[in-house]
């Protein structure tokens, strides 16, 4: 048996990183992680995390707005875009010091520098040259927004990276891209007070959900006064004047402070020694997994948005945990990617799990679908033009439901749960014979007795 420095090395210290370093460390496993900016990864230092930060941020002047219908008379408001950032890198700092304790009190070895494959037992760290071996590796350098380079002008644009760090708040923003990023930068830069107007190329945002609540979240945010520009690209970017003039391939031209691109994102692959060690990527530059997230090179692990599964952190989280369960374990465990709930942080949210009308209606012959749209209680006083929709997808074969989608407030939490009740399988007479929670949104859920409609072949009928 060749000896090792480590048991596990891991490179990136994100969500996939942090998670098989600690867990394998606190297993007794000699293990080393390296980590070239910050410990936390993308959804603790420059995404999700920070995100919700600003989602509730953005969120105070609609609850200014809605106070009066209460009887509220609020004062003047003024927002304060330096003392957000401040707070919020407060608490992002404090969470970095958080991931650091959890891996040094599994007693880990901490590095803080860039570390490249040698090969495939060979790591070397850049800040010292210093290389190491390892028995098993893991690969975890997650992925960056794609900067768009054919783009004439994209020297000018930010992408969510660099919205988290803005020297000032923008008058006016112009996002490009129609999903998950795009979306929620374009509520919070309109809720903070920013002129916002997104640009998508297809013909409605958020291409992966489901329809209704697509069109819904669509009406939703031009009632509130965002700008919506479908079936349309930024084909250059100019500065003029201190501003930026973008023009559109339908001919348009704006004049905006700051364009964000928030068009997909690219894994972190570059330079890392992959080839060299063996490690196969595939045209998109993502690192190609087997079930057990296992490379082409047996010893070599690969982790999260590096790979080209399904970018969300929990999901990470998941496939560092069935990689220890594999490895250090003797319990191979696949990762399991089916009915994954999930949130947009739109205002209002979207809260989604399982098949869309339109998938399910691929997969099975028979659905019905229980729809309701209403006005949720609090817009009754507060006078707030927004309504709610619930939907729920179910296989008439066997009466599972096989989708179940949400778009309003507080609807990512009901994701969370509706994902148990669809993982476990729940059947809508499962649905129908739960006790409603009176008065909440969420009653409708178990309310809907009769399917809106059916669809058949394909056909609604
Ligand atoms: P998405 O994949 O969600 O969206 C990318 C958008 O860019 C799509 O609308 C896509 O259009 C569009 N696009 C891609 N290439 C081009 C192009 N060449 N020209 C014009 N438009 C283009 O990626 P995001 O960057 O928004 O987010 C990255 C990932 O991060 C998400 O997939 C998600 O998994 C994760 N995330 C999750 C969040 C959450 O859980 N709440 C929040 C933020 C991010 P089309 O749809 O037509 O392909």
């Amino acid at each position: 048996m060749p000896s090792f420095d480590f048991d596990l090395f891991v490179i990136g210290g994100g969500s996939g990183g942090v998670r098989s370093a600690r867990v394998a460390a606190s297993l007794g496993k000699k293990v080393g992680i390296a980590e070239e900016y910050r410990y936390g990864g993308t959804c603790v230092i420059r995404g999700c995390v920070p995100k919700k930060l600003f989602v509730y941020a953005s969120q105070y002047s609609e609850h200014f707005e809605d106070a009066a219908g209460y009887g509220w008379t609020v004062g003047e408001s003024t927002f304060d875009w330096k003392k957000l950032i401040a707070a919020k890198d407060k608490e992002i700092a404090r969470l970095e010091g958080l991931y650091r304790k959890g891996l040094d009190n599994a007693k880990a070895e901490i590095l803080d520098t860039r570390a490249e494959l040698v090969d495939a037992h060979t790591v070397k760290l850049l800040k010292t040259g210093q290389t190491v071996t390892a028995e098993t590796i893991v690969v975890a350098t997650g992925g960056r927004p794609n900067l768009h380079t054919a783009l004439p002008g994209h020297e000018f644009c930010i992408s969510s990276n660099e919205a988290f760090h803005l020297e000032e708040l923008p008058k006016s923003i112009l996002i490009a891209g129609g999903g998950y990023i795009a979306v929620e930068f374009a509520n919070i830069f309109h809720g903070l007070g920013v002129e916002t107007t997104l640009i998508y190329r297809g013909a409605e945002i958020l291409s992966r959900f489901d329809q209704d609540l697509r069109k819904g979240l669509h009406e939703a945010m031009e009632e509130k006064g965002i700008h919506i520009l479908c079936q349309d690209i930024i084909s250059s970017v100019e500065k003029v004047d201190g501003g930026l003039t973008v023009r559109t391939k339908n001919d348009k031209v704006l004049r905006v402070d700051t364009v964000m691109l928030a068009l997909g994102r690219t894994p972190n692959t570059e330079n890392l020694g992959l080839q060299a060690a063996g490690v196969a990527t595939n045209e998109h530059g993502a690192v190609i997994v087997d079930a057990y997230s296992r490379t082409s090179v047996p010893n070599i692990y690969a982790l999260g948005d590096v790979t080209d599964r399904v970018q969300l952190t929990p999901v990470a989280i998941h496939e560092a945990m069935c990689f220890i369960e594999t490895v250090y374990k003797n319990n191979p465990t696949r990762p399991d990617h089916d009915l994954i709930p999930t949130a947009v942080f739109s205002q209002p949210e979207i809260g989604t799990v399982g098949l869309t009308e339109e998938d399910a209606a691929k997969r099975y012959p028979e659905l019905e679908v229980y729809r309701a749209q209403f006005r949720p209680m609090k817009a009754t006083l507060s006078g707030h033009i927004e309504k709610m929709i619930m939907k729920l997808i179910v296989n008439a074969a066997d009466r599972k439901v096989v989708g179940a989608h949400i778009l309003g407030h507080d609807a990512g939490e009901m994701a969370q749960l509706l994902g148990i009740s669809v993982k476990a399988g729940c059947t809508k007479d499962d649905f129908d014979r739960t006790m409603a929670v009176h008065p909440t949104a969420a009653e409708e859920l178990v309310t809907m007795y009769s399917p809106s409609y059916r669809i058949r072949n394909g056909e609604r009928v």
